[in-house]
């Protein structure tokens, strides 16, 4: 079978094995592409989904060996912004127009359960606005709560499928423990959201078609999927930035698969290429809303410094630049369907 009847077969059985998304992932993006755009255009809309993510914390006990944040980097600033702080943060970005605010974090223990609870509960409190999380590993008890709290969605990406490059890049967890949480927070109803890296050192094209299988098996709700970006403070510095054409490729793929599912384009192939994955199917877009001087302290992958604007005039912005590719600025809270 050649790439474009295994892409129709796809789209028809939503089912695909290795060695066709791999011969996929070696061939033309045309079609694939063209056929993305096309299943997320019938299954999702012409809507946009734009997010407010609020990062409020950069301290972390994790050792990734890929992130800046790692409990190692001795060369960063750490900060915390405290519950007041994030509220109003939220509540900044509401008046803005966002309907989700995403609250991420290194694994920063500091933030107990009921801490993030009053935050949830705050938020709510603004008005009809989803909350996801993205606070990394915690105990099942935690995500039990924060639902009943009113959380919505969770973020928490398997990052790669193959359990060996996992552990080796995660000598503080296992893969194990990573997909446990998944598994919990499906379970608790959340809508779940998980994504991996493009470019990972003993990465193969074989690896990333079982990590897109890895996002159909868990049948995610959303998925991000983004390329390595080596930063000079963490062991794989001297390693490669991943392939912006071998991402958006998987997020075509992925769209082919899980035809519903909320994807990013996301903010490492923004930064690396600044190129975006519209063209590739994906159907949201994230915006930092944290003040511009806890921005420049998230410090996950090297990225230029961008203007200080106002929440309100970066909105104006994403909205423009959304239309210029004919797409449409949802205004729906943006849930999966
Ligand atoms: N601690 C939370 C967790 O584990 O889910 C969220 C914070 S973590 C910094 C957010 C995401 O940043 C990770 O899931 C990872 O995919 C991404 N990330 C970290 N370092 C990166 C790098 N060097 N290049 C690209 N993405 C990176």
């Amino acid at each position: 079978m050649d790439n474009r009847a295994v892409i129709d077969k796809i789209i028809k059985t939503s089912d695909a094995s290795v060695e066709e998304i791999v011969s996929i992932l070696k061939g033309s993006e045309d079609y694939l592409f063209e056929m993305a755009y096309r299943v997320r255009q019938e299954y999702c809309g012409d809507a946009v989904h734009l997010r407010a993510i609020i990062e409020f914390s950069n301290y972390c006990r994790c050792d990734c060996l890929y992130c800046g944040l790692q409990r190692l980097n001795r060369n960063i600033q750490r900060y915390r912004m405290s519950p007041d702080e994030i509220v109003s943060n939220a509540k900044e970005a509401y008046q803005a127009g966002y309907r989700t605010v995403i609250l991420q974090s290194g694994e920063d223990s500091y933030y107990t359960r009921d801490i993030i609870s009053g935050i949830i509960r705050d938020i709510k409190k603004l008005g009809d606005i989803a909350i996801t999380l993205g606070v990394g590993e915690r105990e099942y008890d935690d995500y039990a709560q924060w639902r009943r709290d009113g959380a919505d969605r969770y973020l928490i990406k398997h990052e790669t499928a193959d359990s060996e490059i996992y552990n080796r890049l995660h000598p503080h967890s296992s893969f194990e423990r990573r997909i446990e949480c998944l598994r919990w927070l499906k379970e608790l109803g959340y809508q779940t959201g998980s994504g991996f890296m493009i470019g990972l050192p003993g990465q193969t094209l074989e690896t990333i078609a079982k990590d897109i299988l890895l996002l159909k098996e868990l049948e995610v709700e959303m998925a991000g999927i983004g390329p390595f970006i080596p930063h000079p403070d963490t062991q794989l510095r001297d390693e490669s930035t991943g392939s912006s054409l071998l991402t958006l490729k998987a997020v075509a793929i992925t769209r082919l698969l899980l035809k519903r599912s909320h994807l990013p384009t996301t903010t490492a192939l923004e930064v690396s290429t600044k190129t975006n994955a519209f063209c590739a199917g994906a159907n949201v877009i994230m915006r930092k809303v944290e003040p511009h001087s806890y921005r420049r302290l998230y410090d996950i992958y090297p990225r230029p410094k961008a203007l200080e604007k106002t929440i309100a005039q970066e909105r104006k912005e994403v909205e423009d630049f959304i239309k210029s590719f004919g797409l449409e600025v949802s205004d729906s809270r943006g849930d999966y369907i």
